[in-house]
C-alpha cells in the first residue's frame, strides 16, 4: 500500500472523530454524573478510602460480570499481584502467560516473586492458545504428591494466565478445561474485557479469579484502578485484607496480622467508576458500532480488520487492522502519527524485554507474525 491508501484510510478515520485533532487512539469520556459524584466526595470529605462509591463501584461490577465478589484495586497490575497472593501462589511456582500481552501480566507475576512463562497465542484470537497450552504441558508437565512440576526446571507451575487481548477472549472453556486436567488455577487478565463474554459468561468470570483495569485508556476509566472479581470467597476476602494492610477489622485498634500492602481504591477513584458504570451499557453499544464501520470500510479497501472470535461478545476496547509486513506497519505508523490520527503497533513481545529475557519461553511463531502486523487504530467512544 503506498500513501494514497493510507490517506483514504485516514479520512475514513476523521469522519469517525470529527470533533478531535490529532485524533486520539482511546481518550476517555465522562458523559454521566462524573461531576457530580466528585463534588459528593469533597462535600462529604469522603475522598479518601472509606466511602459508599467503593462498595458502590464493587456493586456495579458483580451485577454486570456475575462474580460473586468483587475487591476494588489500585490497579490492575495491583489486582493481578493481589490475586497471586491470593490464591496461594508461592515464591518460585510458576505461572504460565502469552507471549504477547501488555507488560503489567508478566510483572504482575513477577511481584509475586513467581516466575513468568510464556507459550504462543493463536491469530483467531489474538489471545493464548489452548493448542499451545496443551502442547507445553505434554512436553514439561508431570504429577507429582498433587502438584504439576515443570520436569526442566523442577518447580511447581501453579497458575495459568490469559489475557483477553484488545477485549477479544480467548477460547476460555478449552484453556479452562486443560486446567483442570492439570490441577492449575485458571487467573484471567481481563484488563482490558469489562463487558466482553465468551459463551454468555463474563470474561474473569471462568476460572478461580479475575482481574480488571480502570486506567485511563480502558473502556471504563476511574483515572486508574482495578478489580479482582472471583467467586471464592476465601479468596476475596483474603486480597481484600492483604490489600488493606492486613489489618483486623476493630473499632479502633491496629492490629496487622502479616506484611500487608496498601492498594485500596480511594473514594474519589470508586465516584468516578460509579458515574462511567451507570452507562456502561451505551459505552459498550457505541464501540461496537465503531467496530462496525471500521469492519465496513476495510472490507471494501481489502485490508483485514480483526472481528470478534467464534461464541465471543467483545467490547472492541481497542479496535485492530493488519498490515502486510512489519516495513508496511511501521510507514503506515509513520504517516498516521505524522497526519492527526494516533496509531500504534500491538506491544513488543514479552520475552523480547530486559526484564523478561531470561524467562522460559515456547516457541511462538504466531506471536511474532502478529507483532510484525497489528496496528491499533483509533477507539474512543465516538461523541457527536
Ligand atoms: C491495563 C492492563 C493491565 C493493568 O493495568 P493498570 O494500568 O495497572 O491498571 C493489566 N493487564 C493488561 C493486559 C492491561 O492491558
Amino acid at each position: 500500500m503506498d500513501n494514497t491508501h493510507f490517506e483514504e484510510i485516514l479520512q475514513f478515520i476523521r469522519t469517525l472523530y470529527p470533533n478531535e485533532n490529532p485524533v486520539p487512539l482511546h481518550a476517555p469520556r465522562f458523559l454521566g454524573r462524573e461531576k457530580e459524584y466528585l463534588t459528593q466526595c469533597i462535600e462529604t470529605t469522603y475522598v479518601s478510602y472509606v466511602g459508599q462509591f467503593v462498595t458502590d463501584f464493587e456493586e456495579h461490577i458483580k451485577k454486570l460480570t456475575g462474580a460473586h465478589y468483587a475487591v476494588a484495586i489500585a490497579n490492575g497490575t495491583a489486582a493481578l499481584h493481589m490475586t497471586l497472593l491470593a490464591a496461594g501462589v508461592q515464591p518460585g511456582n510458576e505461572v504460565i502467560t502469552q507471549a504477547l500481552t501488555f507488560v503489567a501480566t508478566a510483572a504482575g507475576i513477577k511481584h509475586a516473586l513467581a516466575e513468568p512463562v510464556f507459550i504462543d497465542v493463536e491469530a483467531e484470537t489474538l489471545g493464548m492458545s489452548p493448542e499451545a497450552l496443551k502442547a507445553f504441558l505434554v512436553e514439561n508437565a508431570s504429577y507429582k504428591n498433587g502438584a504439576t512440576i515443570n520436569k526442566k526446571t523442577g518447580k511447581r507451575i501453579a497458575a495459568v494466565v490469559p489475557m483477553h487481548t484488545f477485549g477479544h477472549p480467548v477460547r476460555l472453556e478449552e484453556i479452562s478445561a486443560i486446567c483442570d486436567e492439570y490441577g492449575l488455577m485458571l487467573i484471567e487478565d481481563a484488563a482490558e474485557s469489562l463487558g466482553s463474554t465468551y459463551k454468555g459468561k463474563h470474561t474473569g468470570t471462568w476460572g478461580r479469579a479475575g482481574i480488571l483495569s480502570f486506567n485511563g485508556n480502558k473502556p471504563v476509566t476511574t483515572g486508574g484502578g482495578g478489580m479482582i472479581i472471583s467467586n471464592d470467597e476465601a479468596l476475596a476476602e483474603k486480597a481484600r485484607h492483604l490489600s488493606t494492610t492486613a489489618k483486623r477489622k476493630h473499632p479502633w485498634q491496629f492490629y496487622h496480622d502479616e506484611v500487608g500492602y496498601n492498594l485500596r481504591l480511594p473514594n474519589i477513584n470508586a465516584a468516578v467508576g460509579c458515574a462511567q458504570m451507570e452507562y456502561f451499557d451505551s459505552t459498550i453499544k457505541n464501540k461496537r458500532e465503531t467496530a462496525e464501520m471500521y469492519k465496513a470500510f476495510f472490507s471494501n479497501m481489502n485490508i483485514p480488520f480483526f472481528t470478534e472470535p467464534q461464541d465471543c461478545h467483545s467490547n472492541y476496547w481497542l479496535n485492530v487492522m493488519f498490515l502486510n509486513d512489519r516495513e508496511e506497519r511501521d510507514a503506515f505508523l509513520e504517516y498516521s502519527n505524522a497526519n492527526g490520527i494516533q496509531t500504534r503497533p500491538v506491544w513488543q513481545l514479552i520475552p523480547a524485554l530486559p526484564p523478561y529475557a531470561s524467562c522460559q519461553c515456547d516457541p511462538i511463531p504466531i506471536a511474532k507474525d502478529l507483532e510484525d502486523r497489528i496496528v491499533n487504530i483509533p477507539s474512543s467512544v465516538r461523541i457527536f
